[in-house]
């Protein structure tokens, strides 16, 4: 049996605490020994201020999880490539394709395993999906992500600087779904995003896409739902159709979906490790980068956040 990978949590905010210390609690082979972060705290482990701390003082880390903002990813990754750790990183990678890019060389270079995770695609509801995908000739896709960001990110500010993505954050969640099960190239044609007046990012997005055999794609992201909230994406083939509904597939008792899709993610994280692999793939990114190059900005009224 090989020994337990010792992980440090870098940016122990919600997801950290929620999502990654349980998941890390219950896969076998891994052992949280430290945090960084310039606030929070966790308990049964040692706590830095910064990652350049926690490195200079636990040698013996194998590997660094990232759970920062994106905006401030790419120097954190830096640091800990270069330090010879293998490197988790929360979704969206970074803020841009370019330094994700660079983050691929570095990782290489180093001989170390980068893992750009997409925890949507491990959602329990994925399989089916694939399986019911297969074989079949789709004739439209359409995405629905309607949210209220008061109940997701409440207090958080930095998802409304730049950078932060605004309602790509979720979005790119349905849009990691659909590169992962759709099987070719997507293009983005038109964009229109809705920026608050006194927001840096953008509440609301309409995007018009078609993959490479000319499908059509229409994804609508808006954070602005107060009512019933919807994850949603319908796929139509000729006779058929899937409804994608987050959150819908019956789990086991006290299993959360959310829950469920970071236990995938680090039994993903620790066969890439221990084969020696990457998994960096950009396609939710880009086609988020291309969004806002393609973009029409509507400015709408201010947001009370
Ligand atoms: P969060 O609650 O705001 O936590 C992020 C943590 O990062 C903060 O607590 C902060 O800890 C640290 N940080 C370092 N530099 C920062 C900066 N410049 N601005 C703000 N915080 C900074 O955010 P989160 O919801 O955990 O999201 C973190 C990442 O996980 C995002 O990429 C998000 O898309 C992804 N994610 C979130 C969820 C969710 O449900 N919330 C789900 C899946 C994925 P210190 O101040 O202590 O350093």
């Amino acid at each position: 049996m090989s020994a337990a990978l010792k992980l440090g949590i870098v940016g122990f905010g919600k997801i950290a605490r929620d999502e990654h210390v349980p998941a890390i609690a219950r896969t076998e082979g891994l052992e949280l020994i430290a945090v960084a972060s310039r606030h929070g705290s966790a308990e049964g482990v040692a706590n830095y201020l910064s990652l350049t701390d926690m490195l200079a003082a636990c040698p013996e880390l194998d590997a660094v999880v990232l759970c920062q903002p994106p905006a401030v990813r790419f120097e954190a990754a830096k640091e800990a490539l270069n330090a010879g750790k293998h490197v988790f990183m929360e979704k969206p990678p970074g803020l841009s394709v370019s330094e994700v890019e660079l983050l691929r060389g570095i990782a290489e270079k180093k001989g170390v395993t980068l893992f750009a995770s997409w925890h949507s695609r491990y959602a329990p509801s994925v399989p089916p999906l694939k399986s019911w995908r297969a074989g079949k000739k789709l004739k439209r896709v359409a995405i629905e992500w309607r949210e209220d960001v008061t109940l997701w990110h409440p207090g958080q500010d930095w998802i409304w600087q730049p950078g932060g993505f605004g309602v790509m954050d979720p979005g790119i969640n349905a849009l990691s779904i659909l590169t992962d099960v759709i099987g070719e190239p997507i293009r983005m044609i038109s964009s229109r995003l809705e920026f608050p007046s006194n927001k840096g990012t953008p509440i609301g997005a309409d995007l018009a896409m078609e993959t490479a055999s000319g499908m059509p794609i229409t994804a609508v992201f808006d954070w602005r739902e107060t009512g019933p909230q919807t994850w949603r994406i319908l796929f139509e083939a000729e006779h058929d159709r899937f409804d994608y509904v987050q959150g819908q597939a019956s789990l086991p008792e006290g299993e959360t979906a959310i829950a469920y899709e970071y236990r995938g993610l680090y039994a993903r994280f620790l066969e890439l490790v221990r084969s020696g692999r990457s998994d960096v793939d950009l396609a939710p990114l880009q086609l988020v980068a291309d969004a806002f190059l393609a973009a029409r900005i509507d400015i709408v009224q201010p947001f009370d956040q």
